[in-house]
Order: C-alpha cells, then structure tokens, then sequence
C-alpha cells in the first residue's frame, strides 16, 4: 500500500469519526447567519471575485475593502486592467504590499484578453496557468464565482482543521500542505462549494481566530476534538521559525535647484517599477554618510555633497526587516546616469505623491520639508 493510499485512509477514518457530515451541517447554518457583508460577497462577477482573493492574500479584510473598492471603481473589467497603465496599478496599490500581486493581476488580465476574450476561464487548468494563480486561487475563484467543487486551503482554513481534527502537522511546514488539503477535500460540501469553503475561512476569521477562540460561542464546539479534550491552546502545531534578518539601508534625498531625485526600480524583482530615493544596503562598518555618498554616486552617477540626517525609518518585509536612514544630499556636479534604476525624474516635493513608493519611502515624508 502506498503511502499516499494510507494517507487517504487515515484523513477518511478522522472524517467519519468525528462527524464530518455533522460539522459541514453546523458550519453552513452559522455561516448563513453570522457572515460579514463584504462589497465581493454582493457580486458573482469572476473578476471582481478574483481580484478580492488575490487582495486578501497576506492582508487583512478591512484594509482591503478600500483598496479592491478603488480598484473595482478605475479597472471595473479585465479589458479595463489589461489595457492599464502599469503605473496607475501601482499607484493605486500602494500600502497593500507584495507588489508582484499587483504585476501577476496585470500580466494575467492581458493574457485573458488575447486568450480569453477578456472573460475569465472557467476550467481550473486554464486558469491556474495564469500568472500569480496558485492552489489557493484557483479553488477560491473555481469554488466561488463558478460553483465548482475545489475546497480551498489557507492559514484560517488550516488552524480550524488542526483544531477540529486535532492534526498536529505543523501548519507552516510545506509537506504538510497536501494533508490538510486532503482533509479540506473530505469535508467540502460539492452541492455548495462557494458557500462551504467562504463558511470555514469565516470561522476562522471571527470565531477560531489564532489567539484565545471562541470556543463557548462556536458551532462545532461539540465536534471539535482539541476543544472536546481541552488542548485548544496546543493546536495548530507550527515549526519555529528562523530570526528575522534586519538590514541597515540609506537613502539619499539628493537635491538640485529645488526640485528632487527620484529613480524607478526595475520591471521585474522586489519591489518592481516603484519609485523610491538612490540607496542601498551598507557595507559592515560602514557609516551611513559614506555609504549614502557611495550609493548615491553609483547609482544616479551624480556627485553629491552628502549632509544631515532627514529621517531614519522601520520597515517590516515578509522575510527580513530594514532600518533605513535618510540623508539630505546636495547635486554638485554631473548628469543623471543610472546603474540599477531605469528611469529617474527630478520633481518638486508636492510632485512625490503622484508616483507608486515603496512603504518605507512613505513612511519617510512627512520629514521633508
Ligand atoms: S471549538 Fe474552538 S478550537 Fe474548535 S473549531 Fe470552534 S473555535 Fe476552533
């Protein structure tokens, strides 16, 4: 026997005896009551369904409601996306994070226009093969713009399983990730895919949330093993994870007759086609003046007069973390030649607002005068 096969057997026995058709049952009646009104759950428009699961992913719900509101508003269709200015995309991105979301979006609305007609497909493969379409959306979008029976898994889905089933895969390990799809599988309800699978990410959200759930007010309290046995605050089990590296940087606000240097960083990469001050990461040992003059000088190939200090910023990514330190540079000599960046512009401070920047480049600002 395989272990695949074994596998398939044991998530069957943790189905049936721990009710899995009474839970499905007890899910969907709270699910009909307690849901939040959410703008997408008004629509059955694949597009604006897509285009809200690729915003969740990584964010939070009420930071996303503005932004897929804005989005819905300038791009009301994939036409509309895929004919985008790439610019506007990411200016009206910006604060959401993980560009590459808003790259992917674009790359693939173009491809839905020259393969698609500019309507989404509704078969899984076609759409999976799309840029920035992994798992997780394919079987959102399948599940819930097209009815179709694919059970989604994602971080809320994950804890709610390892609880009610008390699986102690660790939930951040990737091998554990077709363990618990197989389980979401088991339990998803194919008469009404859509409504199952926003129904156990909704627990999850609102009641199995990851610290101190709400276990008294939960519909499967009677069903859930870890809460039957008292081992709630033991579930999920996660592996530990590395420190996060944290980077020292400097930027440089390099001025010229009033106005300021601002560059473009490249189309494809971290952080891709946003506009931000010339810097970089310091050397060890390295001061941030010297390193600002050296950054500077490499890559705008402007000589600069470096001076004062205009900030010094946090800034959290998904994998490391920066300080980055902001220092006022004056032009002295040379023409614009860039290494690194490919576009720059000189603007006025009030122009800075009108172009895509990074978080941390916000976060520095208001500190210019
Ligand atoms: S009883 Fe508690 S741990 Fe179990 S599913 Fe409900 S909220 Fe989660």
């Amino acid at each position: 026997m395989t272990s695949r096969q074994t596998d398939l057997k044991t998530i069957e026995r943790l189905y049936r005896r721990h009710d899995g058709p009474g839970m499905r049952q007890a899910l969907h009646a709270w699910y009909l009551k307690n849901q939040r009104r959410l703008p997408w759950r008004a629509t059955r428009d694949p597009y604006r369904i897509w285009l809200s699961e690729v915003m969740l992913q990584q964010t939070q719900v009420k930071t996303v409601i503005p932004y897929w509101q804005r989005f819905t508003a300038a791009f009301p269709d994939v036409a509309s996306l895929a004919a985008a200015d790439p610019q506007t995309v990411l200016k009206l991105w910006e604060g959401l994070g993980y560009y590459r979301r808003a790259h992917h979006l674009m790359a693939a609305a173009r491809a839905i226009v020259r393969e698609w007609d500019g309507r989404l497909p509704a078969q899984r493969e076609a759409f999976r093969r799309l840029p920035g379409v992994g798992d997780y959306i394919a079987n959102a979008v399948m599940s819930i713009a097209f009815d179709q029976p694919w059970a989604v898994v994602d971080g809320n889905v994950k804890r709610v399983l390892a609880r009610l089933f008390r699986l102690a895969d660790p939930v951040n390990r990737p091998s554990s990730h077709a363990r618990f799809q197989a389980l979401a599988d088991r339990l998803l309800d194919t008469a009404d895919p859509s409504r199952h699978n926003q129904a156990v990410m909704e627990l999850g959200a609102l009641v199995c949330t990851p610290r101190q759930p709400a276990c008294p007010t939960c519909p499967l309290a009677t069903l859930c093993r870890a809460n039957q046995e008292g081992v709630v605050d033991r579930y999920p089990v996660r592996d530990q994870k590395a420190a996060v590296p944290e980077h020292a940087m400097v930027a440089g606000v390099v001025t010229k007759k009033g106005k300021i240097l601002l560059v473009r960083r490249p189309d494809e990469g971290f952080l891709a086609g946003l506009w931000e001050f010339p810097g970089g990461r310091c050397h060890k040992k390295e001061t941030a003046s010297d390193a600002c003059g050296r950054l500077v000088a490499a890559q705008s190939g402007l000589k600069v007069a470096v001076g004062q200090p205009v900030a010094r910023v946090r800034h959290a990514y998904t994998h490391f973390k920066i300080t980055l330190d902001v220092l006022a540079c004056r032009w002295e000599s040379g023409r614009v030649r860039l290494d690194g960046p490919v576009a720059f512009r000189w603007m006025r401070r009030n122009e800075l607002d009108n172009y895509p920047l990074p978080g941390a480049i916000k976060k520095v600002l208001p500190h210019l005068t």
